[in-house]
């Protein structure tokens, strides 16, 4: 006992005691920590880049010489309307280039209507997607399981009384009621980690939901 109590003084006068090497290599672990990620960061946008030149190539559009860190990550335009988030904090979408892609390509949106919110499966293992959208008008639900001729259905905002995420193990939802019985979209069965992205879109979408519903004076 006393002898490691004599060594703790020690160590504590010290320069280089334990606990200060440790705090130290902690830090320099941060920071290898954060220049990884940084450089992850910068490679991933080099690929994105490389992509959006492509596409712009494509369609006749002189290509950027880097990532935009302001304009749609998609297109490279600042596009009209407001830029949409992504889940991914550094990507984010033109109104334009959301509805091009899976499975809001199939979505027609009527003129004048704006996109406030978004979000789909973006992985394209599975054979069961869906699709939300919210614009300042409607609220869109994309499901594979409705058996009707449009995979995609238009719920006015005036039509909606309150939306809840029900949590389940296997079958997480999100239940909008309406004036008229009640919408819900079901996300596929799947690996934990997807069923946890999906909870996180489910939940995001309820409160996006109840936070234009309450500019509206609705719910
Ligand atoms: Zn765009």
């Amino acid at each position: 006992m006393g002898a490691c109590g004599t060594k703790q003084t020690i160590d504590e006068n010290s320069d280089i005691t334990p606990a200060s090497r440790h705090r130290r290599s902690r830090k320099t672990m941060q920071f290898k920590l954060n220049r990884k990620s940084e450089n992850e960061l910068e490679t991933v946008k080099t690929i994105l880049l490389k992509e959006l030149n492509q596409r712009r190539t494509i369609e006749g559009r002189v290509p950027l010489a880097k990532f935009p860190e302001t304009g749609c990550t998609h297109c490279g335009e600042a596009g009209e309307g407001p830029l949409l988030e992504s889940a991914v904090i550094y990507l984010r979408t033109c109104q334009t280039c959301v509805l091009k892609r899976f499975p809001f390509q199939k979505l027609r949106l009527p003129a004048g209507e704006t996109i406030t919110w978004f979000r789909s499966d973006p992985t394209l293992h599975r054979s069961s997607e869906y699709g939300m959208l919210l614009t300042d008008q409607a609220f869109y639900l994309y499901s594979p399981f409705w058996l009707t001729f449009s995979k995609w259905r238009r719920i006015p905002l005036s039509e909606i009384q309150s939306v809840a995420f029900h949590d389940s193990r296997f079958f997480p939802t999100l239940r909008v009621h309406l004036n008229r019985g009640t919408a819900v979209l079901r996300t596929p069965l799947d690996y934990a980690d997807e069923m946890k992205f999906d909870r996180r879109n489910l939940i995001e979408a309820a409160e996006r939901l109840r936070e234009s519903l309450a500019k509206m004076g609705q719910e």
